[in-house]
């Protein structure tokens, strides 16, 4: 899950950031409307963060602008002032929640995961293979009863694994994919290997009914029941 950051104090902006990140959520930061108005329209993001008293351009301005393109990502609006205008005007215009500063990071979280759960409505939020199981919005793995406790790169391996159930998966495909690398002289085959292995032995080691294979030549698969 990709989360857009757009404000512009440097302590609330760090904060934030930080305590996304170590919820795995991937975080990117604009520090004005200008930057965040920008990011928004050039990549897709499941939720924006908006602080409504930004240099230049300001939050309202933003999210009218996202709105009026059509953008329907959900947008919790951060607001320092506490004016009931600024909160009307902000949900007149677009925004799925706000939160009035100074507010406690557990309570920006919770935000989040409410809205990132109503916000699409249509979408897959888990992702299931056998009794393995994956919340795309709290990133919590379970096998069966007990939960899995992944690494951010485990995790992002393990997801598009899940997403390409049953099919072949080459070491090239990840590194495209989950490393995002385009071209490398040296190939990441080994840095997989060594991540892959990492994150069998936490989903299948001690069961008999093992979901991650190697396939000699060409990669690995997700499959229930067998690698062939
Ligand atoms: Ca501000």
């Amino acid at each position: 899950m990709k989360i857009l950051v757009i404000e512009d104090e440097a302590k609330v902006a760090r904060a934030l950031v930080s305590s996304l990140e170590a919820e795995h959520y991937q975080a990117v930061l604009a520090r004005n409307g200008e930057d965040g108005f920008f990011r928004a329209s050039s990549e897709k993001f499941d939720l924006v963060l908006l602080d409504l008293g930004l240099p230049g351009r300001g939050g309202i301005e933003v999210l009218k602008a996202l709105r009026g393109r059509g953008d329907a990502t959900p947008v919790l609006v951060l607001t320092a002032r506490d004016g009931i205008e600024d909160r009307v005007l902000g949900l007149d215009s677009g925004a799925d929640d706000y939160l009035v500063k100074p507010f406690a990071i557990a309570e920006v979280l919770a935000r989040i995961r409410a809205l990132l759960r109503r916000g699409r409505p249509d979408q897959v939020l888990r992702l299931k293979a056998a009794d393995l199981e994956v919340d795309l919005v709290t990133r919590k793995v379970s096998r069966g009863s007990s939960e899995l406790t992944l690494t951010p790169r485990e995790y992002d391996l393990l997801e598009y694994l899940l997403r390409h159930k049953d099919q072949l998966v080459s070491r090239g495909m990840l590194a495209r994919e989950v490393w995002k690398e385009v071209a490398r002289a040296t190939p990441l085959d080994n840095v997989i290997d060594v991540h892959m292995n990492s994150l069998r032995k936490k989903v299948d080691e001690g069961l008999a009914n093992k979901l991650i294979h190697t396939v000699r030549g060409v990669g690995f698969v997700l499959k229930e029941g067998g690698p062939s």
